[in-house]
């Protein structure tokens, strides 16, 4: 197990800057997400964690070690790639024992460990089958025993799930979830796919444009964004933004928009200018009595809930609602926004107020 520090860490392919200056810590026995869009430089990042590239400058420390210019194999880490490569011609113990008989550990050693491997991931039936006749889910089984028979310090995944259908990927992140709760190695994870990070993860990175936009825990991020790119990325519809032009004073605890008043919470830091209204579509409410209105533009149906979007003065919103409510397109409702996660941006900066 390890804690992994990450001090001004930087990137450079020729003259394009792939990780700009990224600090975070993933301590010991976290499964630890680095969630963005494609390029945002996810995957560059923890190459570099892991010693598959080196860094142009900044620190990686494994245990208080520095090792930024050290190569993976001096690491004691696993790095499981997309695409889980098994050897073809042999069997399921053969593959989860070879980096074992390649280190030279004593035959009995091995097969000790290669019993306990199997029996952790289930798959202790299946030790004498050749690789080729498994079951995806199987092959991945075989492929994570090559990675934990090692007992490294620590784990790094590359979109391990990326090329499953939907109901698989969920079943597999279940057990790869469940498998880090009963081993607790410190595992990083990288994933462009904001729910498997809000369900998988204990900490998130958020990174876009080489940047880490934010870092904490899922709720915590998905509640305060630090950022608008953040508030848009989680969540899904993502987070409103109603623009508005205001002068805001330090603790101020409601803003006025439309000449009504919305309460927020009350820590935010003064700013004037262009600012945007950021609310969940969850903390949309519909109420006769508001004076703020909007007109229903549309409906979709989700089975429980239903996604509505609203015209409103201050721009397009989408409010989730029970799908038992009856809204027709075209009608006028009054609004009221649920003010616990009411987040303030500074439309210019793209940064929260609060
Ligand atoms: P994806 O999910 O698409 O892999 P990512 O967030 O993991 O995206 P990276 O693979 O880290 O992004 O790439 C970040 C940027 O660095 C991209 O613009 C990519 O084209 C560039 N890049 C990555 N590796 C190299 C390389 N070896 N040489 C030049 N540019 C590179």
């Amino acid at each position: 197990m390890a804690q992994i520090m990450i001090k001004n860490l930087r990137k450079d392919f020729g003259t394009f800057n792939a990780v700009k200056s990224s600090t975070f810590t993933v301590e010991d026995g976290e499964f630890f997400m680095l969630l963005g869009p494609s390029g945002c430089g996810k995957t560059t990042t923890l190459r570099m964690m892991a010693g598959l590239e080196l860094p142009t400058s900044g620190e990686i420390y494994i245990d208080g070690e520095e090792v930024g210019m050290k190569p993976a194999s001096q690491r004691d880490i696993a790095f499981v790639f997309q695409m889980f490569a098994l050897y073809p011609h042999m069997n399921v113990g053969k593959n989860i024992s070879y980096p074992l008989i390649s280190q030279g550990m004593p035959r009995a050693q091995v097969k000790k460990k290669v019993g306990e491997v199997a029996e952790i991931l289930g798959i202790t039936d299946i030790l004498n089958r050749p690789v080729g006749g498994l079951s995806g889910g199987d092959r991945q089984r075989v492929a994570l025993g090559r990675a934990i028979v090692r007992d490294p310090k620590a784990f790094f995944m590359d979109e391990p799930l990326g090329a499953l259908d939907a109901e698989f990927r969920e079943r597999m992140s279940e057990e790869l979830r469940a498998l880090h709760d009963r081993m607790g190695a410190t595992t990083v994870y990288v994933t462009h796919d904001q729910l498997e990070a809000m369900q998988m993860g204990d900490k998130i990175v958020v990174m876009n444009h080489g940047v880490v936009e934010q870092f904490g825990r899922p709720q915590q991020i998905y509640d305060w964004p630090s950022t608008m790119f953040v508030a848009s990325f989680l969540g899904s519809p993502s987070m409103n933004f109603l623009n508005f032009d205001g002068i805001l004073g330090n603790n101020q605890s409601s803003v006025e928009m439309q000449g009504v008043e919305f309460d927020i919470p009350a820590s935010l830091e003064g700013a004037g200018g262009k600012l945007a209204f950021g609310v969940r579509p969850e903390h949309v409410h519909f109420a006769d009595s508001s004076a703020y209105k909007g007109e229903v533009l549309a409906t979709e149906y989700l089975g429980t809930t239903q996604i509505v979007t609203v015209a409103t003065p201050n721009g397009n919103l989408k409010a989730r609602t029970s799908a038992s409510h009856a809204i027709r397109v075209g009608e006028r409702l009054g609004l009221e926004f649920d003010p616990r996660t009411i987040t303030i941006f500074n439309t210019e900066t793209g940064k929260a107020l609060l």
